[in-house]
């Protein structure tokens, strides 16, 4: 632990238990109750058209400049300086430009809190709807509250799922991850969108839960995630990033990859 720079080490992120932020399990005692596969699916209609707003990315940067994120233990600092940091982290370690332009996106999704969207609605770890709800999700016993875990069918194992059905064939809790897919996938390749679409299943890329409904692409896709993460995760740091400096880096990798305007 670099005390003096306020940077923490590698085994103290993500610590639940010790380091929480006070709102962290208030948090997920919401998220887990009102997760069901009817909101997931009823958010999935509102969204998935993309018919809500029109924005450049920048926009929804600056549209996000006072959010901070009540599901994360390790940091109070706005979303673009998490981009930043996150970004900058791959760009040093030599990651390809889409990468390092993904690490800069990653959480943009969380411009739906923006529309009007609660934070268990938008942000942390993300799972499964429509079958059982796996302990190793953070905070299982939460999911008592949850309706679905009383209902035989969405209870079950593999619930609405075939064995092996893929994980891009499962409805997730709806949050940043699953609409931001949405919103860039014409125009990022396959291992960015990955990476946005399942930096937040935890009980999946870090657990190994839900094995049983992978296929045989999942572990590739899942792979991939993993080792975007600790950019995403150890890159957290009070210090912030001289966005004034970074930003015409950054604006011309955007250019280069994305129209000016996204249906959001
Ligand atoms: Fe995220
Ligand atoms: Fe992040």
């Amino acid at each position: 632990m670099q005390a003096s720079s306020g940077r923490k080490d590698e085994s103290s992120f993500r610590d639940y238990a010790a380091e929480a932020r006070g709102c962290v399990p208030e948090f997920y005692r919401e998220n887990h109750a009102r997760q069901t596969l009817e909101f997931v699916l009823e958010k999935k209609a509102q969204y998935l058209p993309l018919r809500t707003r029109r924005m450049g990315v920048w926009e929804a940067f600056e549209a996000l400049a006072d959010l901070v994120d009540d599901s994360d233990p390790d940091l109070e600092l706005p979303q673009i300086d998490h981009a930043l940091q996150t970004a900058e982290a791959l760009r040093a370690a030599g990651a390809a430009p889409p990468m390092v332009l993904t690490g800069l996106l990653h959480d943009l999704g969380k411009v739906l809190c923006l529309f009007g969207e609660p934070q268990w609605a938008v942000v942390g770890d993300t799972f499964p709807v429509g079958c059982a709800f796996s302990d190793r999700i953070v905070y299982p016993r939460f999911f008592d509250a949850n309706p679905d875990a009383r209902d035989p069918r969405l209870s079950s194992r593999l619930g609405i799922y075939a064995e092996g059905c893929g994980l891009e064939n499962v409805h997730f809790s709806w949050g940043h991850d699953e609409y931001l897919y949405h919103v860039l996938r014409p125009h990022l390749p396959p291992d960015c969108l990955d990476v946005i679409r399942f930096h937040s299943f935890y009980a999946g890329h870090r657990e190994g839960a839900y094995a049983h409904l992978e296929d045989p692409r999942d572990a590739a896709r899942l792979a991939t995630v993993r080792a975007f993460n600790p950019y995403d995760l150890y890159s957290k740091s009070p210090e912030r990033p001289d966005f004034a400096k970074l930003r015409p880096f950054y604006e011309a990798l955007a250019r280069e990859l994305l129209p000016p305007v996204l249906q959001w």
